[in-house]
């Protein structure tokens, strides 16, 4: 059987998910994933947290904490977060000796392959430290889209920008010490060697890639790509296992193919498989699938950096789709933890039901441009579009099983091929290849309206049983509790076979947690 591997990218080890984080690439992972398993496909979800940013120690001091109990903190929260809004990954990567000697070795397998080459690379630098300072630990302007942030990705356009190529650089360790532009020598990916293929690739995938990331995509090719550095002149981080680079660390926005991997292993291990090797399932001939779900700020370090760390290496399968989110915001402003701006997923979840949560995220959700979250109108929303119809259907459901006396009713053959349409149209939202949680949600609300304005007679009301169960199905990947109380299995045949259906007593959704 074919499988597919879906990754969710995890974040930095620096604090909670927040709603912002859920309703992009941790939701859309763990739907596509249930939906992919109920059709019958084989897939392993792996996702986890990112343990060896420096946000993680620009973050820790900000709060007073050492960066080691925040980071084991912040991936024991993320775990917990993800649980109460009912995302189940097979694999969860944590930080440990596993993960650091994982890395180290797929560095040292790439510098072998001949991926890395040492070069002068200019970074900012405090003379009255000694230390360079890179990613988190460097403010100032964006020389692409003019936003102002930090080094490395940037959450404006998209584009990786070096530490040095910031303009007016400032030190958000020390904002008045003296910042002064010096070269180090680094291990980097030379990403301009790998421009054909990467070109080929990106052409190949083109049909299927989201607006932003297809223009962040054609604005790179558009100009020479910079050279990736893949070791750091800093302290924090996995050491690098290379001579010429002494006392560097390994830059963690590069372990991204690394960590992928290990998340990928995990997963099948959680399943009870043994993979030859972190990197077992990723070979080429395994035949897997990669299907990435992330932020189109991600879009660099997983698009471009790592393929073409996997065509430096050679012998990988390299990722079948991307599919990037946009921002989610809180009441029409950006959700911010430094500014407590934020509502998680823990505390929403402590308030309505899970199935509420998944079902309004979805339909709210970044796919394709900034969406926002409010309170107001997610009850709204959750009441007249999902609880109420559906506390109908149910309603209309316990009197056809009520007047059939609990014996079985037929199923005509249009209410099958009305069964295989709606089947059709939630899988069209589900699949990989154009995967949308607006879609979905969008499909489940018309069709649950449709069965809403039902009007069942005794002549059709097995026809209707037959396509509730049927939606209850389709609607699984999103509505999880739903379904799992009312249906006995979760499969979604292709086409449904019924000739006849015994109606079912089913739960109601209320709307506030239990
Ligand atoms: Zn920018």
């Amino acid at each position: 059987m074919e499988r597919t591997m879906v990754i969710a990218p995890g974040p930095t080890a620096n604090g909670d998910l927040h709603l912002g984080h859920l309703a992009g690439p941790f939701l859309s992972a763990d739907v596509c994933a249930r939906y992919a398993r109920a059709a019958g496909r084989d897939v392993l979800f792996g996702t986890g947290v990112h343990f060896t940013q420096n946000y993680i120690v620009t973050t820790a001091r900000r709060l007073g904490v050492p960066p080691e109990e925040l980071r084991v903190r912040s991936g024991e929260q993320v775990e917990r977060t993800l649980k109460a809004v009912g995302i189940e990954p097979d694999g969860f990567v944590p930080f440990d000796e596993r993960y650091v000697t994982g890395v180290r070795r797929f560095f040292e397998r790439l510098h072998a392959a001949g991926g890395l080459v040492l070069r002068s690379v200019p970074f900012p630098y405090v003379a009255r430290t000694g230390e360079f300072l890179t990613d988190a630990y460097v403010r100032g302007t964006c020389p692409v889209c003019l936003s102002e942030g930090c080094a490395g990705l940037c959450e404006g356009c998209g584009h990786w920008i070096g530490s040095g190529e910031l303009i007016a650089p400032c030190s958000t360790l020390d904002p008045d010490d003296e910042v002064e532009i010096r070269e180090a020598r680094v291990l980097v990916l030379p990403l301009e060697d790998h421009r054909e293929a990467l070109t080929a690739y990106f052409a190949g995938l083109a049909p299927t890639m989201r607006p932003r990331l297809a223009r962040l995509i054609e604005e790179l090719l558009a100009h020479p790509l910079p050279d990736y550095p893949v070791t750091l002149p800093i302290s924090w981080g996995i050491p690098a296992p290379f001579p010429e680079v002494e006392g560097q660390v390994i830059y963690a926005d590069a372990e991204v193919v690394a960590w992928s991997m290990h998340s990928s292993a995990l997963a099948a291990e959680r399943r009870g498989e043994a993979p030859a090797g972190e990197d077992a399932l990723w070979f080429a001939e395994s035949g897997a699938k990669v299907v990435y779900f992330f932020g189109s700020d991600a879009g660099f370090a997983f698009g471009v950096v790592g393929v073409a760390m996997l065509m430096a290496l050679g012998g990988y399968t390299l990722p079948e789709h991307f599919v990037t989110n946009e921002f989610y915001e809180l009441d029409n402003d950006k959700f911010s933890s430094s500014r407590g701006h934020v509502v998680t997923g823990r505390e929403l979840a402590a308030e309505v039901p899970r199935d509420l949560i998944r079902f309004y995220l979805a339909a709210t959700g970044p796919d394709f441009q900034r969406t926002n979250f409010t309170r107001g109108a997610m009850s709204q929303v959750t009441a007249s579009r999902l609880v109420e119809p559906w506390n109908r259907v149910a309603d209309k459901a316990a009197r056809a099983a009520q007047e059939s006396g609990g014996g079985p009713l037929p199923v005509s053959a249009r209410s099958r091929e009305a069964a295989a349409r709606m089947a059709e149209r939630f899988g069209s939202a589900y699949d990989a290849r154009r995967f949308s949680l607006t879609a979905a949600a969008f499909t489940l609300t018309e069709q649950l309206g449709r069965l809403d304005r039902w009007e069942v007679t005794a002549a059709d009301a097995g026809d209707f049983c037959h396509e509730v169960d049927v939606f209850l199905r389709c609607a699984a990947p999103l509505l999880i509790d739903l379904a799992d109380e009312a249906l006995p299995d979760l499969t979604i045949p292709a086409a449904s076979p019924a000739t006849e259906v015994t109606p079912r007593v089913l739960p109601r959704l209320t709307e506030t947690a239990q």
